[in-house]
C-alpha cells in the first residue's frame, strides 16, 4: 500500500508533535521529521520519535544534498544511530554519504533491519538520492547503486523533472520493484509522480500539510491530493487523463473531470500536464505518454497553444479527425478508443447548445439564425463553424478584418449556412438574433473591457447575447445586454458542456452537468 507522508520540519517538540496529530487526522498515512534545524536536543528527539502518532521517517538532510543541516557529519550520524534505537519506521540517508564513509556504513548498520542484522530492530533505511535542478545523468545507476546495497530496504530518487516525459522514468523504476520504492519528480513537470506513486506501487509519496506549506518544489497538500487528485481511488487500473496547456495551473478542468470521475465511480485521474509552446514539445511528450503502455493515458483536454497541434498530431499518427474540429483547424479534446487516437472539438456544439438552450430551441431550428459573431480567432472559429453547419447566418466582426474575411472565405463553401465578414465599425448598427463575444474582452483581470460601447438600439428581448468568457461569470457585455432586455448567456454554459461532452467521449457515460456547474460556479465566485 502507498502511503501518504507528511513531511514536517521540527522546530520544537511540542509544535511538531501538534502538526502530527494534525496531518494523522487529515489521512496521513507516516510521518517524517525533518530534524536538519533541531539536531542540539537528542532527548527531546526520542521523545518526538516515541509520541509520533504515525510510523515515522527520521531525516536530517544535509545542505549539500539539499537540506538544512550544517554541522558536523560525524555527529549527525551518531544523532541518527542514537535516534535509530528508537525504532523509527526509517531512517533516511544519502546514498552519497553512505558510499563515502566506511565508518559510517557501520554505524547506521548497527541501527537498521538488513540481512546480517543480529539484534532485532524494526527501522529501515531509505538511501536517497537528490537532484534539485535537474534529471541527474547516473540516475540508473544510482537506482542500482542502492537496490545492491543489502542495507537498503528503501531506494528512493528525487529529481527535477525537465518535462512531463521524465515521470515516465519514475514509473519505469518502480515497476521494476527491485525494493521497496520512492521515485519523486520535482517541479511543475512532477505532479504525476506524486500522484500516480500510488498506480505504481511506491511506498509512499510525499505531501504538505496544505498547499501553503509543502517541503519540496512540485509537492502538494495532502487535502488536494485526496479530495482533488482522487488518491483513495487511485489503483493499478486507474487510467490517466488531462489537460494539455501552456500555462495550465489556473485550469478549472481538473476540478470538474475529477470531481465527475468521483460522482460516476469512473476509475479514473485527471492532471495539468503542462507542455512548452511549440509542436516539437507537444508530439514529444504527448506521444511518449501514449506510447506508455502502463500508464493507461486515455485522453486530454487541449487547450492554448496546442489546439491547432492536436490535430497535426493526431492526424500523422493516422488518428481520426472528426470533419467539424478539421474543418475549424482545431481540436480540443483527444480520445483514445481502442488503441486509436480521436481528435474532436467540443467547443463547437457546446457553444450552440448554450445558445439553443437559453432559446427554447433544438439544434436544428439554428438554421435560419442570423448569428453576429465578434472576434475571429480560435473560440470564434469553434463557434461560427458550429452554428454555420447547422445552417445558421453567420457574421463575423473582427479588429483584424483581413482575417474574418479569410474566416467567411474558408468557412462559407464548407457549410450549409452562410458566413459573411463585415467592418468592425457596422456593428454597433447591426441588428441579429444571436451575438456571440469570442474575443477576450472582458476577461479577467480587466474586466472593464467591452467589445461594444453600448449594446445596438435595434437588440432587444428577444436578442441573446452570449459571452464565451467565463471568468467572470458576468462580464461587462453581459450586465449591458441584461440591462437592455436581452436574454444573455454566459461562458460558463459552454466551459459546462464541453467538458461534459469530453466526459462523455471518455467513459461513454453521461456527464454530471450539475455537478460540474455546481463546482465552476464555487470556484469562480471565489476568484470573483
Ligand atoms: P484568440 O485565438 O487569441 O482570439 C482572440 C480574439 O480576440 C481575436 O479575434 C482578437 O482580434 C480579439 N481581440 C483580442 N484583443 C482585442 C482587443 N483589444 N480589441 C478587439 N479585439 C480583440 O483567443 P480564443 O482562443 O479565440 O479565445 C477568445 C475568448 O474565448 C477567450 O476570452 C476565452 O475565455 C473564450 N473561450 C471560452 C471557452 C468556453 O468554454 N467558454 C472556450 C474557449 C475560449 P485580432 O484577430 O484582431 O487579434
Amino acid at each position: 500500500m502507498t502511503r501518504l507522508c507528511v513531511s514536517i520540519f521540527v522546530e520544537a517538540v511540542e509544535q511538531a508533535l501538534a502538526q502530527a496529530a494534525v496531518a494523522a487526522e487529515r489521512g496521513a498515512e507516516m510521518l517524517e521529521f525533518r530534524i536538519d534545524r533541531f539536531t542540539d536536543d537528542p532527548d527531546a528527539l526520542e521523545r518526538l520519535i516515541e509520541k509520533s502518532p504515525l510510523p515515522c521517517i527520521v531525516t536530517c538532510r544535509p545542505t549539500w544534498e539539499g537540506g538544512e543541516y550544517e554541522g558536523d557529519e560525524q555527529q549527525r550520524i551518531a544523532l541518527l544511530e542514537r535516534l535509530g534505537l528508537k525504532q523509527p519506521a526509517y531512517i533516511d540517508l544519502e546514498l552519497a554519504a553512505f558510499e563515502k564513509s566506511a565508518n559510517l556504513r557501520q554505524k547506521i548498520k548497527l541501527v537498521v533491519d538488513h540481512p546480517r542484522q543480529v539484534r532485532p530492530t524494526g527501522t529501515g533505511l531509505i538511501l536517497s538520492a537528490h537532484d534539485f535542478n535537474d534529471r541527474p545523468p547516473d540516475l540508473t545507476g544510482r537506482f542500482n547503486a542502492i537496490a545492491e546495497q543489502p542495507a537498503a530496504r528503501v531506494i528512493k530518487l528525487a529529481w527535477r523533472a525537465r518535462s512531463l516525459r521524465d515521470n515516465l522514468e519514475a514509473f519505469e523504476l518502480l515497476l521494476s520493484r527491485a525494493k521497496p520504492s520512492i521515485m519523486l519528480c520535482m517541479g511543475e513537470f512532477g505532479l504525476p509522480s506524486r500522484v500516480l506513486a500510488k498506480k505504481y506501487g511506491a511506498l509512499l509519496t510525499f505531501v504538505g500539510m496544505d498547499d501553503a506549506t509543502v517541503t519540496a518544489p512540485g509537492q502538494v497538500g495532502i487535502e488536494t491530493i485526496k479530495q482533488h487528485y482522487r488518491w483513495d481511488a487511485i489503483g493499478e487500473t486507474t487510467k490517466v487523463y488531462g489537460v494539455i496547456g501552456w500555462p495550465v495551473g489556473h485550469s478549472l478542468s481538473p476540478h470538474i473531470h475529477n470531481a465527475g470521475f468521483d460522482a460516476c465511480g469512473v476509475d479514473g485521474v485527471y492532471l495539468p500536464m503542462p507542455i512548452p509552446d511549440d509542436y516539437v514539445h507537444f508530439k514529444a511528450t504527448v506521444g511518449a505518454w501514449l506510447d506508455f503502455q502502463p500508464l493507461d493515458f486515455y485522453g486530454a483536454s487541449v487547450t492554448i497553444p496546442h489546439k491547432q497541434n492536436l490535430l497535426r498530431f493526431v492526424a500523422e499518427r493516422g488518428g481520426q479527425l472528426e470533419p467539424l474540429a478539421e474543418a475549424i483547424g482545431a481540436a480540443n479534446t483527444l480520445t483514445v478508443r481502442d488503441g486509436s487516437l480521436i481528435a474532436s472539438n467540443t467547443d463547437c456544439l457546446a457553444a450552440l447548445d448554450a445558445v439553443c438552450h437559453a432559446m427554447g430551441i433544438g439544434r436544428t431550428e439554428a438554421a435560419g439564425l442570423n448569428v453576429t459573431v465578434i472576434g475571429a480567432g480560435g473560440a470564434a472559429r469553434a463557434v461560427a463553424a458550429g452554428f454555420a453547419a447547422h445552417g445558421a447566418h453567420v457574421t463575423i466582426y473582427n479588429r483584424t478584418a483581413a482575417k474574418a474575411r479569410r474566416m467567411a472565405e474558408q468557412f462559407n463553401p464548407r457549410f450549409s449556412g452562410r458566413v459573411t465578414a463585415a467592418p468592425l465599425g457596422d456593428l454597433p448598427g447591426s441588428s441579429c438574433d444571436v451575438c456571440i463575444n469570442c474575443t477576450s474582452l472582458g476577461m479577467h483581470p480587466h474586466v472593464d473591457g467591452c467589445p461594444l460601447q453600448a449594446i445596438p438600439s435595434a437588440w432587444g428581448e428577444q436578442t441573446v447575447v452570449f459571452d464565451t468568457i467565463y471568468n467572470p461569470m458576468k462580464t461587462r457585455l453581459m450586465r449591458m445586454a441584461h440591462e437592455a432586455g436581452c436574454i444573455t448567456v454566459s461562458g460558463v454554459e459552454m466551459f459546462i458542456r464541453q467538458a461534459a461532452e469530453q466526459f462523455e467521449q471518455w467513459t461513454g457515460q453521461p456527464a454530471p452537468v450539475e455537478v460540474f456547474r455546481a463546482i465552476v460556479s464555487r470556484r469562480l465566485e471565489r476568484r470573483d
